[in-house]
């Protein structure tokens, strides 16, 4: 006789289940929207990464800023707003990183809605205002808090707990994954910190004012060509300024990010003898990077190469 295809089997199955949903064992917990995956908006990347690393393939996730765009300065369209309405839960990071987002909350009309500021209750750094140029300067605050691992333990935690609340019937998946990349951030927070202990010099030039988490959980300093939110060119005083204390403290490399043109990066490494390196801060992958599989751990630890390579 002639075997079954063991996919033919799964198929039969699946619309078995689908046809009879008292079959499915996590109906009873999932109240009224049973075997349905939640839907699930993210503001920028790194919220998505968050959320899928939580979430896995039990949720539907969405991410708002598409791949390659600069977050800071993108805003919703009316058609992004019409399918957030939608969504069961909307996470942002919050802290001002999402200028849009109080307008998005005020406009939907979606009272279920679970909504995670995931950096709420995180100690915030106030805006040094160093460079002095831009709307950063309107930033009362760095919402930068994912690069550092410790900080994005916790925004983690509130994703997971959001999800759980959305979702009970699948909160043991998602205190699982949770565990498990919580792990994983203290990991790499002894990496770093084994790493910073080596390094002999502790100055990095950055593109623009996104690494002062990072920067305080390790002893490090930055000095930004830009501020808070990536949007200002630099003023020739400004410029002037970074390429002094380049030249004074001797820096190898000049770091610039994928998402902002390398340009004023590449003069002042040129002015100064510098090379220059990608330092990512995360805040927005390109195609090509998320096609090659990287995500939040594998980026900080190319970050971490780079910054051995800089300041060994
Ligand atoms: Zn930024």
């Amino acid at each position: 006789m002639r075997k079954v295809p063991a996919g033919f089997l799964c198929l039969l199955l699946a619309l078995s289940m689908a046809v009879l949903p008292g079959c499915g064992k996590k109906t009873a917990t999932e109240g009224q929207d049973s075997g349905r995956k939640i839907s699930v908006y993210t503001s920028f990347y790194v919220m998505y990464d968050f959320t899928r690393k939580i979430g896995g393939d039990r949720i539907n996730v969405t991410n708002l800023v598409p791949a390659g765009t600069e977050p800071h300065d993108w805003e919703p369209s009316p058609g992004d707003m019409a399918n957030i309405e939608k969504a069961d839960v909307l996470i942002y990071n919050g802290a001002g990183m999402e200028t849009w987002i109080d307008q998005v909350i005020n406009s939907i009309n979606n009272k279920k809605m679970i909504k995670v500021e995931a950096a709420q209750g995180l100690k915030l750094q106030e805006n040094s205002g160093e460079t002095g140029t831009g709307s950063s300067g309107d930033l009362a605050y760095d919402p930068h808090v994912w690069l550092d691992p410790m900080l994005a333990k916790q925004e983690m935690e509130a994703i997971k707990n959001a999800l759980a609340t959305a979702d009970p019937g699948n909160k043991d998946f998602y205190e699982k994954n949770y565990a498990d990349n919580s792990r994983k951030l203290t990991e790499l927070d002894r990496e770093y910190k084994t790493a910073v202990a080596e390094f002999s010099r502790k100055d990095i030039v950055v593109a623009h004012q996104a690494f002062g988490y990072l920067c305080h959980a390790y002893g490090l300093n930055q000095v930004a060509i830009e501020g808070l939110a990536a949007d200002s060119e630099p003023s020739p005083a400004r410029m002037a300024e970074i390429i002094k204390y380049a030249k004074a403290n001797n820096l190898r490399y000049i770091f610039f990010e994928e998402l902002v043109s390398p340009k004023v990066a590449e003069t002042i490494a040129k002015e100064t003898g510098a090379s220059t390196a990608v330092l990512n801060p995360l805040e927005g992958l390109t195609e090509s990077d998320i096609n090659a599989g990287k995500e939040y751990f594998s980026v900080m630890r190319d970050n971490l190469s780079v910054l051995r390579e800089a300041l060994n």
